[in-house]
């Protein structure tokens, strides 16, 4: 078995105080996400609607699961009754069936704007002006049942630190905008989901709140 608490507790040891970890255990066996659990690790991410479903079913109630990939809309309708934050949320058709679901279930249900920095055309999520458009457009402000709480972004995968840095500093300058302009009295608009394995210790001096680290904590993903 890989060495998971003792890669979790190196984990959270680089993590500067206030920013949070999320687990990411996709592709990763239960006994592995057990093995932080035990460790203290309530936050996981995963981003398999069925992989995720079948782990509800088996491992404690308490912890608190993030969908962080790409999720299509007729997904939704599985996942609302438990998810405890959808992080990549990447248009506005998908923000109304995460209303429409959470209320069905009667939750309310936290969500991640998606923004689109990175240089790599197969990323998913929202330009900058996209994101302005739905922000202005308002719509969101009549949803009961999502609430947005921030942003997540993935840094392009590239070696070059200079250019990863400046990704997720434009992430955190369009945070001050858009929290200035639409949420400077909501508490709750208050994460910026970036860093993973490779780039979190870029990320956290760059505003992250919330890293999503999967291999550093459960080694190599066997897909
Ligand atoms: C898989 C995944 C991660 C974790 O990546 P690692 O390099 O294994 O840390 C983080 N964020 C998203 C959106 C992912 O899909």
């Amino acid at each position: 078995m890989y060495p998971v608490k003792e890669k979790l507790y190196e984990v959270l040891h680089n993590l500067p105080q206030g920013v949070r970890l999320v687990a990411i255990s996709k592709f990763h066996p239960e006994e592995y996400i057990m093995a932080a659990y035990e460790e203290g690790q309530r936050v996981f991410g995963e981003s398999h609607e069925q992989e995720l479903a079948r782990k509800v079913q088996t491992l404690p109630s308490d912890i608190e699961w993030h969908f962080i990939g790409h999720l299509q809309t007729n997904k939704v309708k599985y996942i609302a009754p438990y998810i405890s934050m959808i992080e990549a949320v990447d248009s506005l058709k998908l923000l109304r069936e995460i209303e429409k679901q959470a209320a069905k279930a009667n939750r309310m249900v936290r969500v991640l704007l998606e923004l689109h920095i990175a240089e790599e055309a197969t990323k998913y999520g929202l330009t900058l002006d996209a994101c302005r458009q739905l922000l202005a457009d308002g719509e969101w402000r009549q949803m009961t049942h999502v609430q947005i709480c921030g942003l997540m972004m993935m840094a392009s995968n590239i070696d070059d630190e200079a250019q990863i840095a400046q990704e997720f500093q434009t992430a955190a300058d369009f945070f001050d905008e858009v929290k200035q302009q639409y949420f400077s009295h909501d508490d709750a608009f208050c994460e910026r989901s970036w860093g993973m394995s490779d780039d979190y210790h870029i990320a956290v001096r760059h505003g992250s709140t919330m890293v999503r680290i999967g291999t550093t904590i459960f080694g190599p993903r066997i897909y």
